[in-house]
């Protein structure tokens, strides 16, 4: 069984721009509506020398309760279930958002290593930008742009350094 990397984190963070650089396909759907990609996405990846899974999930947002919104949360809830590693990822131009707090809550719960993996990093002070993510209580925030692939590589090889 391959590692299982899972991605998670509120619509438009980034997750799909990530999945996409993991796997280099274009199975994962990248677009400006958030929410897009409803359903799980699965591709293959390799870091360094380790193949692995990585699942992109639709979004999460568990404060809304209605319809797809609610489907999109409990499919995020599956993958999670079936992660070895979850990278959660959040806005660093954007900020805290309360939906990460409550995302970081569940993900404690889930008793599964998470990664905080600050997105959209490129050309600002990482060391500032990460700051604020420390609140969520889930370690030292790694401040990363999936769309320049910065701090990607690092970002994996730790993900995958028990496997
Ligand atoms: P998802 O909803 O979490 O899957 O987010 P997407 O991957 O669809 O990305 C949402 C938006 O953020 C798109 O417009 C992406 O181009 C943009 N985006 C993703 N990664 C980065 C990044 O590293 N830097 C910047 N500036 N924009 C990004
Ligand atoms: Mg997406």
């Amino acid at each position: 069984m391959l590692p299982t990397i899972v991605l998670v984190g509120r619509p438009n963070v980034g997750k799909s721009t990530l999945f996409n650089r993991l796997t280099k396909s274009r199975d994962a759907l990248v677009a400006d509506l958030p929410g897009l990609t409803r359903d799980r996405h699965y591709g293959r990846g390799i870091g360094g020398d380790k193949p692995f899974l990585v699942v992109d999930t639709g979004g999460f947002e568990p404060l809304v309760d209605s319809g797809i919104l609610k489907e999109m949360a409990k499919q995020t809830l599956l993958a999670i279930d079936e992660a070895d590693v979850v990278i959660f990822m959040v806005d660093g131009r954007n900020g805290l958002a309360p939906q990460d707090k409550v995302i970081a809550d569940r993900l404690r719960k889930s008793q599964r290593p998470v990664l905080l993996a600050v997105n959209k990093t490129e050309g600002m002070q990482r060391a500032i930008v990460s700051a604020e993510f420390h609140e969520l209580g889930l370690g030292d925030p790694l401040s990363i742009s999936s769309a320049h692939g910065e701090g990607v590589r690092d970002l994996v090889e730790l993900a995958l350094a028990d496997f």
